[in-house]
């Protein structure tokens, strides 16, 4: 095979299988769209949230110039205080007492996978506990006011009363859930 067909093919499959590779090392992700899992279990209410790191931050690479690591850093503090953009209806009294960020571009170490396959996602936990559970009703989210590039919010919910799957759309900001 001459070098010139095989850096043809490699070529094609740079712009065509970038996903698939992306795919098989972790899920694949479209820019714009965030998966949301909401979990309910006793007074517990948990939620994980998964992001391409070009919709919260625009790039998707570590930050190199003082601003992108600037972005980076006010991103993390602010996902892991959860409010304003996560708030469970007041009538069931919840506190959030825990929340987690953690993505290959904030690892300083190690050269970054995120670099290798070109994508990259930010992942978030937060855990709840709510002394009127039984009260949950919705959570109001304010993703999309505070991350421009967003677009679309799959969420999936489980709780008591089995699983639930719902699309936000901009500019929607409440989420339902399952009714008890
Ligand atoms: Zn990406």
């Amino acid at each position: 095979m001459s070098t010139r067909y095989r850096r043809g093919l490699w070529a094609v499959c740079l712009s065509l299988c970038g996903l698939g590779g992306a795919a098989a090392q972790q899920k694949a992700h479209v820019h714009g769209v965030v998966t949301l899992d909401v979990a309910v279990d006793g007074p517990t209410l948990s939620v994980q949230l998964e992001a391409p790191a070009d919709s919260l931050l625009g790039f998707e690479h570590r930050p190199r110039t003082a601003a992108q690591k600037q972005a980076a850093a006010q991103l993390q503090q602010r996902l892991r205080e959860a409010a304003p953009w996560l708030r469970p209806n007041a009538e069931a009294a919840c506190q959030l007492r825990e929340g987690t960020v953690e993505s290959a571009l904030f690892d300083e170490g190690a050269p970054g996978k995120a670099e290798e396959d070109g994508h990259a996602d930010v992942d978030a936990g937060y855990r709840f506990e709510c002394r009127q559970p039984q009260a949950l009703a919705t959570l109001e989210l304010g993703l999309f006011e505070a991350f421009p590039r967003m677009q679309r919010i799959e969420v999936q919910m489980a709780g008591p009363k089995g699983q639930a799957k719902a699309t936000l759309r901009r500019p929607d900001k409440t989420l339902r859930l399952p009714a008890r």
